[in-house]
């Protein structure tokens, strides 16, 4: 069997931030010597190649126009690597995870985000695990040498998602993500042992990068006390074309008439409203209690299990596809890669 290689794409992050020896400031660190930080690298018997970009950044500065970036390199290098693992700040790794995942159509091999929670240059780093089992698990193979692990996943302290199930739920515990509604794809110990029933099928479809979002999409969170007048000011705003809304346990809202007028007259505008709940996990199921039947009147899309991050990332990412309206809610409510489970 030849060698595997893996491409590394370096956006920043605390991953790879190493303290200048002369000034003891943290700086992100030279690529071309990750594999004097971790010199296990040499080890594995995978060749690896990195890009990186440019001006490293925080993950808090990265967005839709980066995601794009990174959905590029892999498809210029797709052919030339067996598996790609993307180091990123923890902060909005689930997004920039969803995001791919829609950006990366047909995708047959394996890109593995991770970072860490402490650099890699700090005795107690977490990143050199993270990325030593990242990279193996980016170019693992089955026993028919198909890629293990053919989607979008978030490696993480041992663990394997799918990204577009992940949210960060801790900051500063080294297992800082969880996939609330899909179980995890593989979980690192003396073995990696992969869960091949959560694992995306291998596809035969063809591969093809993305680049359109479009970011006139809002995150409407409901609470109680929520003024009808904020709420009509929100879903006001200037090309705004869909909103996902968070709502309580399993879909739930005020009944309150003027809140229901100002989602009304969104929906006459033209506005999609996609409802995803509020909850660590479950789904959402409009119509279950009358706080959110009027939903389904509404014309307001259940989210199912939809993450916030998956269900925000979607709607850019299907509004990039220049999807409005009846096309818009009813992509909204299929899978594309993996991301809400049907009823
Ligand atoms: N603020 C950092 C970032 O998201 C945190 C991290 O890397 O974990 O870029």
């Amino acid at each position: 069997m030849t060698t595997a290689s893996v491409l590394i794409v370096y956006t920043g992050g605390t991953i790879g931030m190493v303290r200048d020896p002369r000034s003891g400031v943290m700086r992100p660190m030279d690529l071309a010597r990750l594999e004097e930080q971790v010199p296990e690298l040499q080890a594995m018997g995978v060749r690896l190649e990195s890009i990186s970009f440019e001006r490293p950044l925080d993950s808090s500065d990265l967005g839709p126009e980066h995601w794009s970036r990174i959905a590029a390199i892999i498809g210029e290098h797709y052919q030339r690597f067996e598996g790609f693992v993307v180091l990123h700040g923890s902060d909005t790794m689930a997004y920039t995870a969803s995001a791919l995942s829609f950006l990366l159509e047909g995708l047959g091999k394996p890109v593995v985000l991770t970072g860490s929670q402490l650099p890699i240059g700090s005795i107690r780093t977490d990143a050199r695990e993270n990325l030593i089992t990242a990279i193996e698990i980016a170019s693992a193979r089955d026993e028919f040498g198909r890629p293990m692990v053919p989607e979008v996943s978030v490696y993480f302290e041992y663990r394997l998602y799918r990204g577009n199930r992940t949210v960060k739920v801790h900051a500063e515990r080294f297992q800082a993500f969880r996939s609330p509604n899909w179980p995890e794809l593989a979980e690192a110990g003396v073995h990696i042992r992969y869960d091949r029933s959560a694992i995306l099928p291998h596809r035969d479809r063809p591969f093809k990068v993305h680049d359109r979002i479009d970011t006139g999409v809002g995150v409407m969170r409901l609470f109680p006390g929520i003024r009808s007048t904020w709420v009509e000011g929100l879903l006001g705003s200037d090309g705004l074309q869909a909103v996902v809304m968070t709502s309580f346990g399993s879909g739930n809202g005020p009944t309150e008439r003027r809140f229901l007028e100002a989602l009304r007259r969104a929906r006459e505008r033209g506005i999609t409203i996609i409802n995803v709940t509020q909850c660590d996990g479950g789904r959402v199921e409009q119509g279950r209690y009358t706080t959110s039947a009027s939903f389904n009147e509404l014309g307001i899309v259940p989210g199912a299990d939809l993450t916030v991050e998956a269900a925000l990332t979607k709607c850019m990412f299907l509004l990039g596809q220049g999807h409005r309206g009846e096309a818009l809610s009813e992509r909204l409510k299929n899978p594309i890669a993996g991301e809400l489970t049907l009823a």
